[in-house]
């Protein structure tokens, strides 16, 4: 019954990449990474400036970069440790998920 209702869960919240190939590898970093338009993919290290973590979805991708949007550059990837305060984790591929919301979110 537990596992029954975790299941679904998990179904309902897993992120539409989950089964993308890792078609594509970071010059930077070695790490493999699917390049379809929604699996979130790899933010690119060395002269992009990004931080070499590959996300699940877009919308994880999206949700990594922080600060505001200005001419001083403030805006900046979080650090692997600000990650997981936020609850996300790391799958087998090194990927990062976000958490489960704890309430309904997102308005359509
Ligand atoms: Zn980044
Ligand atoms: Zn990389």
């Amino acid at each position: 019954m537990f596992e029954h209702a975790k299941h679904a869960i998990d179904e309902q919240w897993s992120d539409p990449a989950s089964d993308l190939a890792l078609d594509l590898t970071c010059p930077d970093c070695g790490q493999a990474y699917s390049g379809a338009q929604r699996g979130g993919g790899h933010c690119h290290g060395g002269k992009y400036g990004g931080c070499c973590q590959s996300f699940r979805s877009q919308r994880t991708a999206d949700a990594h970069r922080t600060g505001p949007y200005n001419p001083a550059g403030q805006r900046r990837c979080l650090t692997p440790d600000e990650m997981r305060a936020k609850g996300w984790t790391r799958d087998d591929a090194g990927m990062w998920r976000a958490a489960p919301p704890q309430q309904p979110v997102w308005p359509a």
